[in-house]
């Protein structure tokens, strides 16, 4: 009786071989790996064998070659069976000797049809196999839609905008961030970042926008001027800032858009413009997004944010000095510690938020020379995570000194120093286009 090795790890395919009508004719044996192949053609010395091309441990190629170069096994039939059937495979395995490529999947009795051809020794190889032909109702097409919900980051620079090849990775414009909720739109901050988001917005379909102020520092407003909607008359913009030491926002913007620095005038605006104050502990609702506000650690006032979007809470906070001139190890700041207990309500406002975006625009080093500017060190503001017992930080506003490279390894002192606090908190770093999908 004839002598047929089958080299698959598929002990179902094996079965139905087994099984099928015709399998009288023939003596079985099967591997289930590529070392037992080899072993198995010396014991059972088989007329024919059909090795699967990934069998486990040794490539189908390699055993064919190995059959092939030795003087006891040269003549015993090959076929090589693989669903991998990509021609360069099926070239391969012609060339190194098969007598045959089958295509997996196939029908056990075409498999015998191929044993019986063998056998009457006229065994040839098909033509290259090709893709089969799909049918346009076997194509699946996903249903898909825009997505309407996130936040995007336009503008992740602090204090001053920067451009060029060291900047490309994280990008350059300064704080903007946007809001999407359906049809709910929210602007934090109007840094030059928010001059690609003014063209990108769709004012037939958002009419009415919520620009949040966070402080009337000029990386915040700098990109005011250059937001394509407000020389849209059709367009409603509300602007809510913090109640500042000197002037109104209204006034701080008129003085701004002076003939002098600026060609158009705020009152030539065409869009409708409203102002509200904010205060701290204001919180606004807006669509389905409500937003809450607290006083921030920086020069004049400024607020942080906390976002309640759709059951999840999003902290944002760009400019705030935690822990004004502390440089020693977060964790000599027990939870007792008058340094902590000064700032408990910030820590309070934002505990167990699920995203935290803050900044952290200093390292260790960088923050002894610049205490009382306004921006934390990487470590007071891990101290924040820390209390707030945020398991998710996203660091924005980004130093303009700081290169893509130099932002790569702060992100590495970012997850040291939680690591050295043992919080389990991930970090990252936000970047001009980035998008969290809500
Ligand atoms: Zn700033
Ligand atoms: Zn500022």
């Amino acid at each position: 009786m004839q002598k047929i090795l089958i080299g698959d790890p598929d002990t179902a395919l094996l079965n139905r071989i087994r099984n099928a009508p015709g399998s009288e004719h023939y003596t079985f044996e099967e591997a289930h790996t590529g070392e037992e192949l080899l072993k198995k053609l010396a014991t059972f010395q088989p007329d024919l064998v059909m090795i699967d091309l990934m069998i486990p441990h040794m490539h189908g190629i390699e055993l064919l070659k190995r059959i092939r170069s030795n003087p006891k096994t040269e003549g015993i039939g090959v076929i090589i069976a693989s669903p991998n059937s990509m021609i360069q495979n099926c070239h391969a395995a012609l060339q190194a000797g098969a007598d045959y490529f089958l295509v997996k999947p196939f029908e056990i009795p075409f498999l015998y049809i191929l044993f019986n051809r063998f056998f009457e020794g006229n065994l040839l190889p098909d033509p290259l196999p090709s893709p089969p032909p799909t049918a346009e109702h076997e194509v699946y097409h996903p249903k898909t839609h825009e997505p309407d919900s996130y936040l995007h980051f336009w503008g992740t620079r602090g204090s001053n905008p920067v451009s060029g090849a060291d900047y490309d990775r994280f990008g350059g414009n300064t704080s903007c961030l946007e809001v999407r909720h359906g049809d709910d739109l929210i602007i934090f901050d109007a840094g030059t970042g928010i001059l690609p988001l003014g063209q990108a917005i769709d004012t037939t379909k958002h009419k009415t926008i919520h620009l949040f102020i966070s402080h009337t520092h000029w990386d915040h407003i700098t990109g005011f001027p250059f937001f394509d909607p407000v020389y849209n008359p059709n367009v409603h913009l509300v602007i809510w800032t913090p109640v500042g030491f000197e002037k109104s926002t209204k006034e701080l913007l008129t003085e701004m858009l002076a003939y002098d620095y600026f060609p158009v005038r705020l009152e030539d605006m065409k869009a409708k413009l409203s102002f509200n104050d904010l205060r701290d502990g204001h919180s606004v609702s807006i669509g389905n997004i409500k937003i809450d506000c607290h006083y921030a650690y920086h020069p004049g006032a400024t607020l942080c944010f906390k976002i309640h979007i759709a059951g999840k809470t999003y902290g944002y906070a760009t400019d705030n000095e935690l822990f004004l001139g502390y440089h020693g190890n977060p964790n000599n700041l027990g939870p007792d510690h008058p340094l902590i207990k000064s700032q408990q309500s910030l820590i309070d406002f934002y505990k167990n938020t699920d995203v935290l975006i803050h900044e952290a625009q200093y390292t260790q080093e960088e923050y002894e020379k610049r205490v009382g500017w306004g921006h934390s060190s990487v470590a007071n503001a891990a101290i924040l995570c820390k209390y707030a017992q945020i398991t998710e930080w996203i660091v924005t506003h980004h130093d303009p000194k700081h290169t893509d490279q130099m932002l790569l390894e702060k992100l590495q002192l970012q997850r040291d120093i939680l690591q050295q606090c043992q919080l389990h908190c991930h970090t990252q770093m936000a970047y001009d286009g980035m998008k969290l999908m809500l």
